[in-house]
């Protein structure tokens, strides 16, 4: 993850939003004549960012909640008491599509304005089988619609919706038998997800959800351990997730099972920070064990982050790995968390021109610089989508 194999005075040519080469400057000029040539001496290109969980599409907003935590209100607390994920539940289930989409396309853009180009993008705020899939296709309107992409993520096991309250094996039992196997007929998500933590959804649930998403064809990633250690990093391998994301209770064993089946571990270094804890998941043993990491943004009501830029600077300043591999874990780890490496998270011949061009003199003012926007260029499918900070047409 330390290795980005940087090309000094490097250029690429771009045909059809394809990277169809990449070399030095000279050599490359000698090799094409461009219709359109940017310059961009002086400055750090990188492959479009990726943000490898986000649960994006919510309606209203819980700043009173940032009160209740700094008196020392938990998460759990908070839910119990009917906030949390419950009342951004009925604030979305009040929105329309049309105002969802309207909300979150700002997010999208302001996601872009920062140097990201794909994220993934979680349902989890609807919690009925309609307002599930009413978030799923918001999701797939934003992905035609805008020039950010959005990996699609079912969620419907985020939380226990109140008409269920007491009834979690029934509402396992309609998600596995009803809910999952409608939304893939509808071909609405690539990735099921659960939230797996100790009275909520316990390993055994999570289990059956993300079995039930197999069957019908979605890849699993699972919130693990981001309260207690539970068992969701072993669940996470058992089942061949692509994703484990949070980790922060995970025990060691658990990692072991990840870097053996190749599970990739996504960190969320803002969700700890503003769930107030002190706490953060151990990237160091993760990386040093060979597990690949990711980075997400858990964009979402109580964690409010579309700026990558100061997400990769908190994964530096917080979990303490260094620029380059939270470069990494932004680009094409991050890719592989979404199960696109094979066509972006890179600068390589063949990949998408998703790009991000950063007004800075050396890559490590991503992770040194807390609250700037460098981004001077994005380059989505070889279109520049933003330029001087600003939104192109
Ligand atoms: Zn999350």
């Amino acid at each position: 993850m330390e290795e980005l194999g940087i090309i000094e005075d490097g250029s690429m040519a771009v045909q059809n939003g394809i990277i169809i080469d990449v070399g030095q400057t000279p050599e490359l000029l000698d090799k094409y004549r461009a219709e359109v040539q940017l310059d961009a001496s002086g400055k750090v290109v990188t492959p479009g960012l990726i943000d490898a969980h986000t649960h994006i599409i919510f309606a209203g907003s819980r700043e009173n909640e940032l009160e209740m935590k700094i008196k020392g209100t938990s998460y759990l607390e908070i839910l119990k008491q009917g906030g949390g994920i419950l009342r951004t539940v009925r604030e979305t289930r009040r929105a329309t599509r049309d105002e969802l989409l309207a909300i979150s396309r700002k997010r999208c853009n302001n996601m872009l304005l920062h140097g990201t180009t794909t994220i993934e993008a979680k349902s989890g705020y609807g919690l009925t089988l309609e307002d599930e899939i009413k978030l799923l296709q918001v999701i797939r309107a934003l992905d035609e619609q805008s020039n950010l992409t959005l990996v699609p993520t079912f969620l419907g096991a985020h939380a226990l919706p109140p008409e269920f309250e007491g009834k979690t094996a029934d509402f396992v039992s309609t998600v596995t038998n009803e809910w999952i196997p409608k939304v893939t007929e509808l071909k609405l998500a690539k990735f099921c997800d659960v939230f797996c933590e100790k009275g909520i959804f316990e390993v055994e649930d999570a289990r059956k959800i993300l079995e039930a998403g197999r069957a019908h064809g979605l890849l699993s990633k699972i919130h693990a351990d981001e309260f207690t250690a539970l068992g969701g990093a072993e669940l996470a391998a058992e089942v061949g997730a692509v994703s484990a994301d949070h980790v922060l209770y995970s025990r060691i064993e658990g990692f072991r099972a990840m870097r053996d089946k190749g599970v990739i571990a996504v960190l969320l270094p803002a969700a700890p920070l503003t769930l107030m804890l002190d706490k953060y998941a151990d990237a160091r043993a993760l990386i040093n064990m060979g597990v690949a990491v990711a980075l997400g943004s858990d964009m979402s009501p109580s964690c409010w982050l579309e700026n990558q830029q100061l997400l990769i600077a908190l994964a530096c300043y917080r979990l303490k790995i260094t620029p380059a591999e939270a470069i990494t874990a932004s680009t094409i780890n991050a890719a592989h968390a979404c199960r696109m490496a094979s066509k972006i998270g890179s600068l390589e011949t063949g990949k998408k021109a998703d790009i991000a061009v950063f007004d800075i003199p050396d890559y490590r003012f991503l992770g040194y610089v807390l609250d700037g926007n460098a981004t001077d260029l994005v380059i989505k499918n070889g279109k520049i989508v933003v330029r001087n900070r600003s939104l192109c047409n």
